[in-house]
């Protein structure tokens, strides 16, 4: 199995569902085979992708619960080698129901472990706004964290409690787990906020802070909307474009070879 990385911050609103989606798909775009596992009850990696999850369908819920496998729910998307574990509001239920089960943080690590090698070169987790129990299966599963903040007053409060569970998660659970970046979102140029924001963050955690920074834009706001990554919905974009740097930066934190850009997607409006 590739590189898998959990995106979390218990914060809500941050970013994290944009980053998974925008991130994944540009992965995908540059030829990595790419899997997103929507570990949110709200399902917004799903609806943001066009994908929804009826109540019969089964999900990440039945995996997390043994039910299914995870190659039983993962599908195709519409963006070329990128493909979707699915999620909705059942999976809150898995919380509750897995409470009395022995090595309960331990599912997403197992069920992934039997997809078998080299299946996807890069997994990404959505994660809930919580440091629950979904939250500490995908931080078990990981070998990195990114970290979405937005460029807001109060963006580096509870980063603190982040990091020391983070730290717990080593010291118990997974020892590999790693911080694959702190990454700074929704950034508006002509807000004096947003630069104090960045300073900060890199007087903090110099070196692990994303060199790439997200700009708040309006396109990546709207394209979940369509059901569409910003990669099919306005690729010329600026939000867009910075996902793709995104994703070109971590390929090399995590020297993993890009491959050639796949040609563009059909569909994308091409705009700046
Ligand atoms: P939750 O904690 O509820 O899961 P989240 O951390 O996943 O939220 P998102 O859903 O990605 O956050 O983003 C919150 C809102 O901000 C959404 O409406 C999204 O479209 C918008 N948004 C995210 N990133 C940007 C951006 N760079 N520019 C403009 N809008 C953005
Ligand atoms: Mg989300």
């Amino acid at each position: 199995m590739g590189r898998i990385v959990a995106v979390v911050n218990q914060k809500g609103g941050v970013g994290k569902t944009t980053t998974s989606v925008n991130l994944a798909a540009s992965l995908a775009a540059q030829g990595q085979r790419a899997l997103l596992i929507d570990m949110d009850p709200q399902g917004n990696a799903c609806s943001g992708l066009g994908v929804f999850a009826t109540p019969q369908e089964r999900t990440l819920y039945h995996v997390l619960l043994g039910q299914a496998s995870l190659e039983e729910v993962i599908r195709p998307t519409e963006v070329p080698g990128l493909f979707l574990a699915p999620a909705n509001t059942q999976l809150v239920g898995a919380e509750i129901e897995l409470v009395s089960e022995l090595a309960r943080e331990t599912r997403l690590k197992r069920a992934l472990a039997k997809l078998g090698n080299a299946t996807y070169d890069v997994v990404l987790l959505d994660c809930p706004p919580s440091l629950n129990l979904l939250t500490l299966n995908a931080l078990t599963a990981a070998d990195g964290v990114l970290i979405p903040l937005q460029c807001e007053y109060y963006a580096l409060e509870g980063l603190s409690h982040l990091l020391k569970t983070i730290e717990l998660v080593r010291g118990s659970l997974n020892e590999r787990l790693a911080l694959d970046g702190i990454l700074l979102t929704m950034f508006d140029a002509r807000n004096n906020l947003g630069h104090q924001v960045i300073e900060e963050a890199r007087r903090h955690f110099s070196g692990q802070v994303c060199d790439t920074i997200i700009p708040r834009n309006v396109r990546l706001s709207e394209a979940p909307s369509h059901g569409k990554p910003g990669i099919l919905y306005d690729v010329g974009s600026r939000g867009v474009q910075a996902y793709i740097a995104l994703a070109e930066e971590l390929l090399k934190r995590w020297k993993i070879d890009s491959r050639p850009l796949r040609s563009t997607p059909a569909g994308a409006a091409p705009t700046a």
